[in-house]
């Protein structure tokens, strides 16, 4: 039985059209799976569907009429109320590879994440609170406007100045585009989710944005002197060293989309897949050995059992 030109292409067509339904599915879960907001949408959502499936069944018309126009209106809502998730959503489909919506050269990087790190590290020293974000691909032009606008080298003197205590400028964040301070003391909608008690509120606001964009926040804490990194939701506690390691990972390492710098990790990848192998391989004939000696063993102790019974 012979298959058709227009048998194939329309099996392509649903491959493509699965395929494409698939990865969309795929990638809101994903985005959803990051925001407890986005999280509370969903279930909001589904129980609206449930709701109106059940009045639908029942045959009760008001309240089906009532969810039609809440659904109809709704989508207006969920467009106004999550406009910055949708932005965050849209922006990120368009940048995949660069890592900062600004173009500064890696030294420029580098020399800042030394300042900063240098500022993050007396903070620490000095219990002085402090919250910094770094911008990546998504914007963070909405969060610089409630601050107050700057536009200077980022400095280990600077961030100590601003952050210091009673200056009018330390609540609030510091918002760093490639290696300018933006802006300081800008207003950061705080996370909704559950987070121990231990954390106040410069915390959430850590937490906060980093569930609505891919940027960086560090935050030294007044009461411990701790420094943290919030990065997609979590808040992570480094010593001023392993921040250091970790922004040059993420913000220069990354940026050198060369092929070798691809290569590295993948070579790494290989060399311990092969020791991992190599491994196996051992423990095995290992196994195999010890098997082979038992059975060795086996056959001489029954030679001897009936060696014996012979010379019975
Ligand atoms: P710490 O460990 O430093 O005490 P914390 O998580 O316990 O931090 P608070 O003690 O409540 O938090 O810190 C309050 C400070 O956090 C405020 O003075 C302000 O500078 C900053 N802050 C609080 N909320 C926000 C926000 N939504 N956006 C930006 N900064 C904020
Ligand atoms: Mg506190």
């Amino acid at each position: 039985m012979g298959y058709t030109l227009s048998d194939i292409t329309f099996l392509i067509r649903l491959l493509l059209d699965i395929l494409v339904v698939w990865g969309l599915i795929y990638s809101g879960l994903r985005i959803v799976r990051n925001n407890s907001r986005t999280i509370q949408l969903v279930k909001g959502v589904l129980i609206i569907v449930l709701v109106k499936a059940l009045a639908v069944w029942l045959g009760l018309n008001a309240l089906n009429y009532l969810i039609e126009m809440f659904l109809n209106w709704g989508v207006v809502v969920i467009l106004v109320v999550f406009q910055p998730e949708i932005r965050g959503m849209l922006e990120k489909v368009g940048k995949t590879t660069a890592i900062l919506t600004v173009d500064v050269s890696v030294s420029q990087i580098q020399q800042m994440i030394n300042e900063l790190v240098e500022a993050c590290s007396q903070m620490s020293k000095s219990k002085t609170g402090a919250l910094i974000s770094i911008e990546r691909t998504q914007s963070l032009s909405d969060f610089i406007r409630t601050g107050i606008v700057m536009d200077s080298e980022v400095s280990t003197e600077l961030l100590g100045t601003i952050f210091q205590y009673g200056t009018p400028m330390h609540d609030g964040a510091v918002i760093i585009q490639g290696n300018k301070i933006a802006c300081a003391a800008a207003y950061f909608p705080p996370t909704t989710k559950d987070l121990p008690s231990k954390y106040g509120a410069r915390h959430r606001a850590a937490v906060g944005i980093s569930e609505i964009t891919d940027s960086i926040t560090i935050i030294v804490s007044e009461e411990t002197g701790n420094i943290s990194v919030a990065v997609n939701g979590q808040l992570t506690q480094y010593p001023p060293e392993g921040l250091q390691r970790y922004l040059t990972n993420m913000l220069v390492q990354s940026s050198n989309q060369n092929p070798s710098s691809i290569l590295v990790p993948m070579l790494n990848q290989a060399k311990s897949m092969s020791k991992r192998a190599k491994k196996q391989e051992e423990d095995i004939n290992k196994d195999e050995r010890v098997k082979a000696i038992e059975i060795v063993n086996l056959i001489e102790q029954k030679k001897e059992g009936s060696q014996h019974g012979i010379s019975k």
